[in-house]
């Protein structure tokens, strides 16, 4: 017997996939010639059941989205009150790439836009006989529950077209936030931008923060309970950058975005989703992801303004 959770699924994609509005990422030139018409949608409960439809296991750069994980990396390296000493927790309500610096400090406002990534990335240090990269990746991986990669490309385009990246990170260490010489924070942020992932994926990752850190599908814990309270409250406040208040109306779930095309988004205690479709709002948001993320929280309820 089909599943009613596939039936749903399949018809979403199908009702969503005409939108066509939105420009593909332009910075990476394999971004920017994707097929605008992908589309895929995919979504694993805390039990570890996994449900997809579409191009769910096309695979795209995470981009903004390894910037919650790596988050919990250095919340779990260093404990909250050393990373907030270096990375505020508020919202800027400014784009991804703004230059919103904190007056006198320099501190970032949260970790979400790329000062704050950059700042995190830098916090994070090689262990356990793996470097920061190394970690990063793997650390990922356990989230997703599967190995997975730096697309080497993405990277060079990243890094080659990455200007205002890097003027963000020399800015960082003239206010001392970044101690040391900045480059190789900025190419392992790159590096982590460029992590390949599928919608699939990202429903498990989505679901490992859904399940408290512990990977619903492997058993694996990746985040401690408090990491996971961190990182999803700043995904709720931050993570939709100067769309967030009408995402905490429309939807009212912590969820990532990025310029890859993908959506990461937790019901906390039930499932992760993930989406992925290329073309971009001008929040660096996919358009369909949005449409459909939107759709689906109507549809089950799960605003947590929602009563069931
Ligand atoms: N690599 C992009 C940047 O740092 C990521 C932006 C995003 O996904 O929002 O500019």
């Amino acid at each position: 017997m089909r599943s009613p959770v596939q039936d749903y699924l399949d018809r979403l994609v199908d009702q969503i996939r005409p939108v066509d509005e939105g420009t593909t990422y332009q910075a990476v030139p394999s971004a920017a010639s994707m097929d605008r018409n992908l589309f895929g949608l995919a979504l694993t409960t805390v039990e570890g059941h996994c449900y997809a439809s579409g191009d769910a296991e096309h695979a795209f750069s995470l981009q903004s989205i390894s910037k919650a994980f790596t988050y919990g990396m250095a919340l779990e390296d260093l404990g909250p009150d050393k990373v907030h000493e270096k990375i505020d927790v508020e919202p800027s309500g400014d784009p991804f790439n703004e230059i919103s610096l904190q007056a006198g400090t320099g501190r970032p406002d949260n970790p979400m836009i790329n000062a704050g990534a950059i700042t995190t990335t830098s916090l994070i240090k090689g262990r356990g006989g793996r470097d920061r990269i190394g970690r990063i990746v793997n650390t990922f991986s356990d989230a997703a529950g599967r190995d997975l990669k730096v697309s080497e490309p993405v990277f060079k385009a990243e890094d080659k077209t990455g200007h205002r990246n890097r003027a963000l990170a020399w800015l960082l260490r003239s206010f001392g936030i970044l101690e040391s010489d900045p480059e190789p924070s900025l190419q392992d942020y790159f590096r982590q931008c460029s992590i390949l992932v599928t919608a699939k994926d990202l429903s498990m990752m989505a679901a490992t923060l859904a399940n408290q850190g512990v990977n619903p599908a492997t058993g694996e814990r990746v985040f401690s309970p408090q990491v996971v309270r961190w990182v999803l409250s700043v995904m709720s406040t931050c993570g939709m950058y100067d769309d967030a208040g009408t995402w905490a109306i429309e939807v009212g779930l912590p969820a990532k975005s990025g310029v890859g095309g993908g959506l990461l988004v937790v019901v906390p205690g039930q499932m992760g989703v993930g989406v992925f479709s290329p073309p971009l709002d001008e929040h660096g948001m996919s358009v369909r992801g949005g449409v459909a993320i939107k759709q689906m929280a109507t549809d089950f309820g799960l605003h947590y303004g929602d009563v069931p």
